[in-house]
């Protein structure tokens, strides 16, 4: 039995596994890598800072030459883009050489001394004043949900097997065999127990007697930036005396990790992070890039640092009996040391039993390598098919929560946090696994995302479909309107007046946006466009590809060519012109920084439109935040579905708590109960489409970036949200019959 399925538990099980033995690995997590194996810099770190002489030390050495198999072996995305210790004062150099190059060499770790002029042109990003750097070109990073995962599928399919929701709760080693027990009754028999508890190791060593070490956590707080500033290396400053200080990590897909902090604490369970620590993070690292101080960050998340009483890791029999084995005490290096973890602690256990190992082939999981793509796409800010969802919801190690979803694809990840996405994920995930959408929780028991809503209501939200032939007449047009929101309704309807072949592309599978999917009083006109768009728009020669995602935009020597993605696959279109009227969305608690935990139930508008559009209801008990006309919308729809909102307020929540499910808010000195948070505040603009014609970064709130008529390129315009998130809704239909008169101008002087 292995107890913890973290990146050391489930590498020991998959050693154990291929040796020809029968792990079974118990998790009391609903996922594996729940622990500090999912919230950590993701660096395969070379050791060559480590301390010679140590356990530590010893194994990160005995990692490194094992790193290309395990690549290859278990297909984990990993990328060798090497670590640069940055020097800011003219001393540092010297330091860097007489410090740090012995150290890395003892460790025997490449690492060569850069000045000032080789930082400059390695890393323009790095602060101007640079006097030298430490590069180690062999620091990797790597995805630690994919490792973590990829290592107990490894496991299951060299014969052994993982037991989720598993807790133990007891330990007996009497009587040459080891009986676990668990929190739901059941027991398990054993000829071997090893503890790879992380933080709960010392909890797990005393249910057998075994007091011989202590845990403490040491929180680490990180923000999550989508723009990466260029920068294309791990940075880090030169140690202090308050330790390593905090880092810039490049994301393997996509991205910058900034920190991690170092707080010590008593509560193993408080993950809780802090809006002041944002600036304190911004700031030390900003001190290693100074561009990084513009950083917008998306999430913010908290780890905990295992720190044990011996200073070094704990990989040992326990003197309580040899059938209990401990891998503890694995503080900042689990990941990068995890395959030697794996080999030492499988010796040390076949020794103590006396096992002759009988390797079984090494058998992967075969979806693992499923590559999946295609269907409607689901998460937008990344492109996300249905498919990618379906292929990761059937995985070896099951997956029942949101988080599990999002670690082995990617949704709810990006720039929404989930407030786009998660509904559509969420039914995904519930048909694979066959259960009811409301069963799928966000983490486990507690954590619970949508509700039933009350009897007899059904969801108000009036539907201006336009059914029309899809795939459409053609996929040439003179002009592509990319959004059908009333902005996207304004210029197609000019357009089309003009005379002009105009081709609407929507993802869902209506027209009207946001503004009808809240169900906004709508004005005389907006309403009156609507209905000529769905009545007369097909004579006015309006083309439109409903339940379609734009996820490209390439120029062509014509003009445009415009990828798009749906339920039937892959389509490309070609126009003249394009206007972008891809709208906004509301920015999420995520961005904001709360103080406190992230349970389940913080969520904006966008999501709880979704849900009651899909018969859902997301919440019982709600704060509000917001006014005008879409947080009165919001608020008469969740009334509406049974919903209480026991307050609604203009003013910014400054914590939250609640272990599993959001429970309570507060605004200044006062406390709300709640279960459901939902903010209605402020619309950030949605032009994630720019990005990758690289018009604009990626950081959350950017507009497209627009001249006074509403271009951005050569037959490329932006209207409505998505160029000006701060005007209000009723004059998008106006903004985007405005640029779309510019455009057919510019269509005609160019002709
Ligand atoms: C801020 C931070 C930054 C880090 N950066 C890096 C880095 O860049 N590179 C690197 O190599 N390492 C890094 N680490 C360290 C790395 O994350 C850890 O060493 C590693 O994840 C430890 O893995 P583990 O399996 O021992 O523990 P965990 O991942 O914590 O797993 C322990 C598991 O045991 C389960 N468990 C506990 N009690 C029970 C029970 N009674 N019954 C059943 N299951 C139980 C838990 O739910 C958990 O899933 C970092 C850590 C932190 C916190």
């Amino acid at each position: 039995v292995v107890v913890g399925a973290g990146v050391v538990g489930s590498a020991i099980a998959m050693e154990l596994a291929r040796r020809g033995y029968e792990p079974l690995l118990l998790e009391q997590g609903f996922d594996v890598g729940e622990g500090a194996s999912k919230s950590n810099s993701a660096i395969v770190h070379t050791g060559f800072d480590a301390r010679p002489g140590s356990i530590e030390a010893t194994l990160l050495a005995r990692a490194r030459p094992l790193w290309p198999a395990i690549v290859e072996e278990l297909g984990v995305p990993f990328l060798r883009i090497g670590a640069l210790m940055l020097g800011a004062h003219p001393g540092d150099l010297a330091r860097l050489r007489s410090e740090m190059v012995p150290l890395a060499r003892s460790n025997g770790v490449p690492v060569e001394i850069l000045d000032g002029a080789d930082v400059a042109r390695l890393a323009p990003w790095a602060m101007p004043d640079a006097s030298g750097a430490l590069l180690v070109p062999d620091e990797s990073i790597v995805d630690p949900f994919w490792l973590t995962r990829a290592y107990a599928e490894a496991a299951i399919g060299s014969g052994g097997s993982v037991r989720l929701g598993a807790e133990v709760v007891g330990l007996s080693l009497a009587r040459g065999a080891v009986v676990a027990q668990l929190r739901d009754g059941a027991t398990v028999v054993a000829d071997q127990v090893v503890n790879c508890a992380g933080l709960m190791a010392d909890a797990i060593a005393s249910l057998a007697g075994d007091g011989s070490f202590t845990i403490s956590p040491r929180k680490g707080e990180f923000l999550v930036s989508e723009e990466a500033f260029g920068i294309d290396r791990i940075a880090l400053p030169i140690p202090g005396p308050m330790g390593k200080g905090m880092l810039l990590t490049p994301i393997i897909f996509g991205g910058l990790l900034l920190g991690p902090t170092a707080h010590d604490q008593l509560d193993k369970r408080d993950h809780s992070t802090h809006r002041d620590t944002r600036e304190v993070i911004l700031h030390a690292c900003a001190g290693l890039a100074p561009s990084v101080a513009e950083a917008r960050p998306i999430r913010a998340f908290a780890g905990l640092r295992t720190v044990s009483s011996t200073g070094d890791y704990i990989l040992r029999a326990s003197a309580v009996s040899d059938r209990l084995h401990h891998a503890a005490g694995i503080r900042s290096t689990g990941i990068s040391a995890s395959p030697a973890i794996a080999q030492f602690v499988a010796d040390q256990v076949e020794r103590a039993r006396g096992w002759r190992p009988a390797p079984r082939p090494r058998r992967l999981e075969p979806r693992q390598l499923d590559a999946a793509s295609g269907g409607a796409v689901v998460c937008l800010c990344r492109s996300i098919g249905a498919a990618e969802v379906a292929a990761a919801s059937r995985t070896a190690v099951p997956v029942t929560t949101l988080d599990g979803l999002k670690r082995r694809c990617g949704v709810t990840f990006g720039d929404c946090q989930g407030n786009l996405c998660a509904v559509a994920a969420v039914a995904a995930l519930a048909n694979a696994s066959g259960v009811p959408v409301t069963a799928v929780t966000r983490r486990g028991p507690g954590s619970w995302l949508f509700g039933a809503p009350a009897d007899g209501w059904r969801p108000a939200v009036a539907r201006h479909e336009r059914p029309r032939a899809v795939p459409p007449p053609s996929t040439e047009a003179d002009l592509i309107v990319v959004g059908a929101g009333l902005a996207g309704v304004g210029a197609a309807l000019t357009a089309g007046h003009s005379g002009r072949r105009v081709l609407v592309v929507e993802r869902l599978d209506r027209a009207g946006g946001a503004a009808v999917g809240y169900g906004l009083r709508l004005g005389r006109s907006e309403r009156d466009a609507l209905q000529a768009f769905e009545t007369a728009g097909a004579a006015a020669g309006i083309g439109f590809l409903g339940s379609t995602t734009v996820t490209g935009l390439l120029p062509s020597p014509d003009g445009w060519v415009v990828l798009g993605q749906g339920e039937s696959g892959t389509i490309e279109l070609r126009a003249s012109s394009i206007v972008l009227a891809t709208g906004g969305y509301v920015e999420p608690a995520e961005h904001l920084g709360l103080d406190g935990p992230r349970p389940a139930g913080i969520v904006t508008a966008d999501l709880v439109h979704q849900a009651l559009a899909a018969g859902l209801l997301p919440g019982r008990q709600a704060v509000l935040v917001g006014d005008g006309r879409s947080a009165d919308a919001t608020w008469r729809a969740l009334v509406a579905a049974g919903c209480d909102v026991v307050s609604m307020t203009t003013r910014t929540p400054d914590e939250v708590r609640g272990d599993t499910r959001l429970e309570s808010v507060r605004f200044g000195d006062a406390w709300t109960d709640a279960d459901t948070l939902v903010l209605c505040h402020r619309l950030l603009p949605q032009p994630f489409l720019l990005r990758g014609l690289g018009s604009l970064d990626a950081r959350p709130g950017c507009p497209a970036p627009v001249d006074q008529d509403g271009r951005v390129a050569d037959g490329l315009w932006a209207a409505g949200t998505c160029a000006a998130p701060d005007v209000d809704h009723r004059t998008s239909l106006a903004d985007g019959s405005r640029v779309a008169s510019r455009s057919i101008e510019s269509l005609r002087a160019g002709a």
